[in-house]
């Protein structure tokens, strides 16, 4: 029987009910190749980083139950003839849905507002009295009408674009890369910027969809900063290397960058009042861990079988 290696007990249970998924099964959370379970054919991981990680010599093929291969040593599998899978878009409809809540969440200070109410516990009867006089500190914008630049048009970014002119924003697409199959699932009221210089320039609020790669790594930063609108709301739910945080730090600090959004947590804007950091809980549905297990699973199953 082929054998598969899991990080991820929830995916073990999702796997286990695959009736006729025909693999062996095993959780590694710790998973060294001279476990018990050495050597397996397949191994599924999801946010395990496996690139210090010996691999077997009966490996075939490693699946990530997930979009974006960083954890994995591709080259290294690429050399070894091990094929690599992921799962593009199983997880897209959890991550836009995050998008757009933190998008109108915080263009309404709403964060920060939940935050300061916790804090009047304890002030028994005063409580509504506090509330009314504190709250013009949390006077928001509303999204309508603005213009939202949507940086990478994949899975998760054609979904925010298309959903977005439903809340009445203006769209702005910019992906040089964009598939003629992605293009087709984009409202054509989605206007393409030719350049990102030109997304930079006319969003109030932008969104990046890419992946980390040796040319987006860092592409915010002072320079791209100055290219923007004043107090421009930034939202990352990509990879935090993606922006220079001490730069975006300067930029909060100046009011340059008006809000930043991130689901990647980093020492230097954590304690910003004008940033706002999540969990990383951009694919944290049971919907979406289901949908990539799922994914992965079928493609190592397929492959193994053919
Ligand atoms: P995808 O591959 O479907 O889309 C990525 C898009 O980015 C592609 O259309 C590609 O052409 C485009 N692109 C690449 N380089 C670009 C550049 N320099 N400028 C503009 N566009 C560029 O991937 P996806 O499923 O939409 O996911 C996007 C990224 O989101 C992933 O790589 C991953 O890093 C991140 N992600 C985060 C979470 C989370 O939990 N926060 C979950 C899933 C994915």
């Amino acid at each position: 029987m082929n054998t598969v290696t899991l990080d991820q007990v929830k995916t073990i249970k999702t796997l286990n009910n695959i009736a006729e998924s025909g693999l062996s099964v095993f959780n590694t959370e710790n998973y060294t190749i001279d476990n018990d379970n050495e050597n397996p054919d397949a191994i599924l991981v999801r946010s395990f980083n496996m690139h210090a990680m010996e691999l077997g010599d009966n490996l075939k093929a490693i699946a990530r139950a997930g979009a974006g291969v960083n954890n994995i040593p591709v080259d290294k599998c690429t050399e070894r003839g091990i094929v690599v899978f992921n799962t593009p878009g199983a997880n897209a409809n959890a991550v836009k849905e995050l998008v757009l809540t933190s998008l109108i969440a915080s263009s309404r200070n709403l964060f920060a507002g939940i935050q300061w109410v916790k804090s009047l516990a304890g002030q028994g009867d005063e409580i509504p009295k506090l509330v009314e006089a504190g709250k013009k500190q949390f006077v928001g914008k509303e999204i309508k009408g603005k213009t939202l630049g949507v940086i990478g048009l994949g899975a998760i970014g054609a979904l925010v674009a298309n959903d977005a002119l439903d809340l009445d924003m203006d769209v702005i697409g910019y992906d040089p890369y964009i598939s003629v199959e992605t293009a087709w699932k984009l409202s054509r009221k989605v206007q393409r910027a030719m350049t990102i210089e030109q997304l930079f320039a006319n969003s109030d609020y932008i969104t990046v969809h890419v992946p980390l790669t040796d040319s987006t790594r860092g592409m915010f930063n002072k320079e791209t900063f100055s290219l923007m609108k004043d107090g421009v709301h930034i939202l990352n739910f990509s990879r935090g290397e993606l922006v220079n945080e001490a730069d975006m730090a300067e930029a909060l600090e100046s009011g340059k960058v008006g809000k930043y959004v991130t689901d990647f947590p980093n020492e230097n804007v954590l304690n910003m009042k004008n940033a706002v950091a999540i969990p990383h809980l951009g694919a944290s549905t049971v919907e979406s861990e289901e949908n990539c297990a799922i994914m992965a699973a079928r493609q190592l199953k397929e492959f193994l079988e053919t």
